[in-house]
């Protein structure tokens, strides 16, 4: 039986950490602030920028939530966002997705100050994290690595395959793990043969969108299972990409679902608006 990375805890520890991080800030008068858009009723994003709301409070960082209708045009997103560039009490700005249709995200993106792009998504920061020489990386994939070195587990010379190659896990995450000097492989749909190169990894970082895909003979044994999905089955009940109960028995290590990365992605966020804080005060 494999142990289980259990994401909710170490989440909890990495929190505690960043409340104290913030303790000592607020001596310099420093409080970082953290302003999240949403555009329209979408339930789920509700909920998600609800506890990003929550997580910013629990440990000391000022959050603005700032609703606006679904018909907002995208140049009053754009102005909205302008001024929460100029603000000083604002360091990092995240613009909630999905948004409506008749708005562009990456024009939306590239509006947000470089410096206050705590979901790291804009070119600028994307380029930065190619060459290693970032202000902030990506939530999901920042967690996925946060999770790995809390555990002990050295990704140095080990294989890892990714599979997915979004712009927000599977790319940025092989990156990260090439930087820790993994050796990668990315797969896609276009992939032939995926269980033969599955079952090379030592790391295995699954993002595919595809409710409990990956079977325990697509696994190695003993090999590291890092489950990034977030699906609802035909039951209605959230799994990953990953089939927990077989693969379970096969992994060394394995993140659930849920409990698993999720808590870690909203974690990162709050690292990200710490370090823009540090940043935009000449600290770091
Ligand atoms: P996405 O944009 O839909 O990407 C899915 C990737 O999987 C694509 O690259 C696709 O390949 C690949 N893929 C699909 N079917 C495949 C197959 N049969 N064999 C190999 N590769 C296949 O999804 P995403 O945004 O990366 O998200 C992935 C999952 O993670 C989703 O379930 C999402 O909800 C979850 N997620 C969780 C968190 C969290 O915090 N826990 C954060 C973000 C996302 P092509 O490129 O060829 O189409």
């Amino acid at each position: 039986m494999s142990i289980i990375i259990d994401g909710k805890q170490t989440s909890a520890v990495v929190r505690k950490e960043y409340a104290e991080e913030i303790k000592e800030l607020a001596k310099k008068g420093i409080v970082p602030g953290l302003a999240v858009i949403i555009v329209g009723d979408d339930a789920a994003s509700a909920i998600y920028v609800r506890n990003k709301g929550i997580a910013c409070q629990q440990v000391g960082i000022y959050s603005e939530i700032i609703e606006l209708p679904k018909e907002t045009t995208q140049d009053e997103l754009i102005n909205r966002i302008k001024v929460l560039n100029e603000r000083k009490d604002i360091d990092g700005i995240l613009v909630q997705v999905p948004l409506p249709k008749h708005i562009d995200p990456k024009a939306v993106v590239a509006s947000i100050s470089p410096a206050k792009d705590v979901d790291a998504f804009s070119e600028v920061n994307v380029g930065k994290i190619m060459i290693g020489n970032h202000y902030f990386l990506p939530c999901t994939p920042a967690g996925i690595i946060e999770l790995l070195k809390r555990y002990n587990i050295e990704i140095c010379g080990k294989d890892c395959v990714v599979i997915g190659r979004s712009d927000i896990v599977g790319k940025p995450m092989a990156m990260l793990l090439m930087h820790e000097n993994g050796t990668v492989t990315i797969c896609h749909s276009k992939t032939r043969n995926l269980a033969d190169i599955t079952r090379r990894a030592d790391i295995l970082v699954v993002a595919m969108k595809k409710p409990r895909y990956v079977k325990a003979d697509m696994v190695k044994e003993g090999a590291v299972v890092i489950d990034v999905g977030m699906n609802r089955d035909a039951e209605g009940k959230l799994c990953g990409d990953v089939d927990f109960d077989e693969v379970s028995k096969v992994a060394s290590y394995i993140t659930p679902v849920p409990g698993g990365v999720g808590p870690m992605t909203i974690t990162m966020l709050l690292k990200n608006t710490i370090t823009a804080a540090k940043r935009n005060h000449g600290i770091e």
